[in-house]
């Protein structure tokens, strides 16, 4: 179940960029996967600490692979109309070959998520921009608008 903290928080706000770390406790990402971290009673006093949502994200990190997956994302909208969009695998494809792009197909989500906190893509469905951490099913990166 999830509970919305903040009505007036839309998804897309303008904390993007370079938010100070920290200083929104009730809009934080995981470094890791980008998915938005739900405060919890026992990070009370330290939520602005956290960093990860869970022990596989503070596991894994972001690896040299998953900053070259942002990258790739990056360069491939780069080279794109300002208002096109690219497939996550499209962004897969530059950088591994046919057979390892399913793998890499959740990595390359976790990139675009992270991206989207950086403030410098959206993540789209049907045209429409989605919520980074509650989506389901394919999706398009384009330019942040
Ligand atoms: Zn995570």
């Amino acid at each position: 179940m999830t509970e919305s903290a903040r009505p007036q928080a839309t998804q897309g706000t303008s904390d993007g960029t370079h938010s100070a770390k920290g200083a929104g406790a009730s809009c934080k990402h995981c470094t890791s996967c980008g998915r938005r971290i739900a405060p919890r009673k026992r990070w009370r006093y330290r939520f602005s600490e956290v960093r990860y949502c869970s022990k596989a994200c503070h596991r894994r990190g972001v690896r040299p692979l998953d900053v070259r997956l942002e990258d790739a994302i990056l360069a491939l909208l780069d080279r794109r109309r300002r208002d096109a969009s690219i497939c996550p695998s499209e962004a897969v494809r530059t950088i591994a070959g046919e057979d390892a792009w399913l793998v890499l197909m959740e990595p390359a989500r976790r990139a675009a998520r992270r991206l989207v906190y950086k403030g410098q893509v959206e993540i789209v469905q049907g045209g429409r921009v989605v919520d980074p951490s509650d989506f389901r099913g394919p999706i398009r990166i384009r330019v942040r608008r």
